[in-house]
Formats: structure tokens, sequence, C-alpha cells
């Protein structure tokens, strides 16, 4: 897995980036200094991506920058920058970062800066961005986010889930049992209703009119399709 080190004295914000990096995919290493962060290098050479803050309790994050870039041309670096410093994104660059996000910054923007980098500095030959586009929807696997004509519709885990499913298998009938096994899992023993549950509420989400639903339709008697 493609390694990420995020340092940040924040536990908050940390644990927030850690969450957000494993979710698209990526092997956060975890660091609260300075130093902490120079040594986790040391033992991961494999990092391919950095993200620093730079308000830290030993050296500041554009300390580690200068000193990750003495030894380390081809690392991606991002600096965490709060909004009022304006300045600190000039001198970030200076030392030798390659972007910046700005506090507050949503986990899709942190991870779509990640990709980014992680596409620039060669990390690795995983396929591609996995981005499946049925119009209007686009999939973003790697950020599980949809989106139809370029809005984000905010999903549950369960109904991203089901989604992807469905895009990854256009045209094909899926049992509701299929679904559940996909979605829950085989172990899960609820009941199959639950499929035709959140079916409902997607519907209300994605569709143009949920009377006439033409994108997750009803193959009578079997369960659902993506597509007429
Ligand atoms: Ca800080």
């Amino acid at each position: 897995m493609k390694k990420v080190l995020i340092l940040e004295d924040e536990v908050s914000i940390r644990s927030f980036v850690v969450i957000n990096l494993k979710r698209a995919g990526y092997d956060p290493i975890e660091a609260g200094t300075g130093m902490e962060a120079l040594e986790r290098l040391k033992e991961n050479p494999d990092v391919g991506v950095a993200i620093l803050d730079i308000m830290l309790p030993d050296i500041d994050g554009f300390e580690v920058c200068r000193n990750i870039r003495a030894t380390n041309k081809t690392i991606g670096i991002i600096m965490l920058t709060a909004r009022t410093q304006e300045m600190d994104k000039v001198t970030g660059l200076m030392t030798g970062a390659d972007d910046y996000v700005t506090k507050p910054f949503s986990p899709a923007e942190l991870t779509a800066r990640i990709d980014a980098l992680y596409r620039r500095v060669g990390g690795g030959a995983e396929s591609d961005p996995e981005i499946i586009v049925h119009e209007p929807f686009t999939l973003n696997i790697r950020n599980r986010t949809l989106e139809k004509d370029g809005r984000r519709i905010k999903l549950t885990q369960v109904e991203y889930a089901i989604i992807q499913l469905f895009m990854q298998n256009p045209g094909r009938a899926l049992s509701r049992e299929d679904i559940l096994t996909s979605v829950w899992g085989r172990d899960y023993d609820g009941e199959l209703k639950i499929v035709d549950v959140n079916i409902r509420r997607l519907r209300i989400k994605i569709e143009d009119n949920t009377a006439n639903p033409t994108y997750i339709t009803t193959v009578w008697g079997f369960g659902y399709k993506w597509g007429l």
C-alpha cells in the first residue's frame, strides 16, 4: 500500500487525516513532532508523500521540510498552513514543498492533492484513477464519492457501496441476495428488506423522477439493475 506520512501535533486533526487516508486506500504513518517525523521517514524510506504541519512543539514544519529535501528529492511534500498565514505558503514552497493545503480542509481536497502528488512522483503502478463515468454520474472509488452533473451527492457508506456495485456491473440484474451479500457481507443475517429501503433512499437522491426510475431499475421478482 502507498505510504503517506502525516506530521501533525494536534491529535484530533491527525486522527481525522488518518481515517480519511485509510478510507482513500493509503497506509498512514503518524508523527506528532518534527523529530519523530524524520525518524519515521528513516524507518519507512518508501513513503511517497509527506503532509507537514507548520506549528509544532519542537522544530517547525519548514525545518522538517528542509531536512527531508536535503536527502530526498523525490518525495512529495504537502504543507498544512493556517488560513491567516499567507506567508507560510511562500516559505513552504521555498523550502522545497510541492503543495500546501489551508486549514480547515476537506478530506476530499487533501486526498485529491495526495493522489496528484503520488501520480507525479510515480508512486507505484497501481491501475489508476479508479473513476467510473456513466453520464451524468461520476463515481470516484478512491474517494468514495458520487457526482451527478458535477455535483456531489451525499451518500451513506452503505448507499455508496450499493452504487459502486451497480456501476461496476452496468446492465446486469443483481438479486437482492447478491446486493445484501456484497454490501453487508456474507455473515449479515438481517432481512432482505434493508436492500429495498436503501434503494428507495438512493433513488430519492439520484433519480430525476423517483416515480419512474431510470438509473436504478427494478427487475420484477428478482432485484435491481443499473440502467434501463
Ligand atoms: Ca500544529
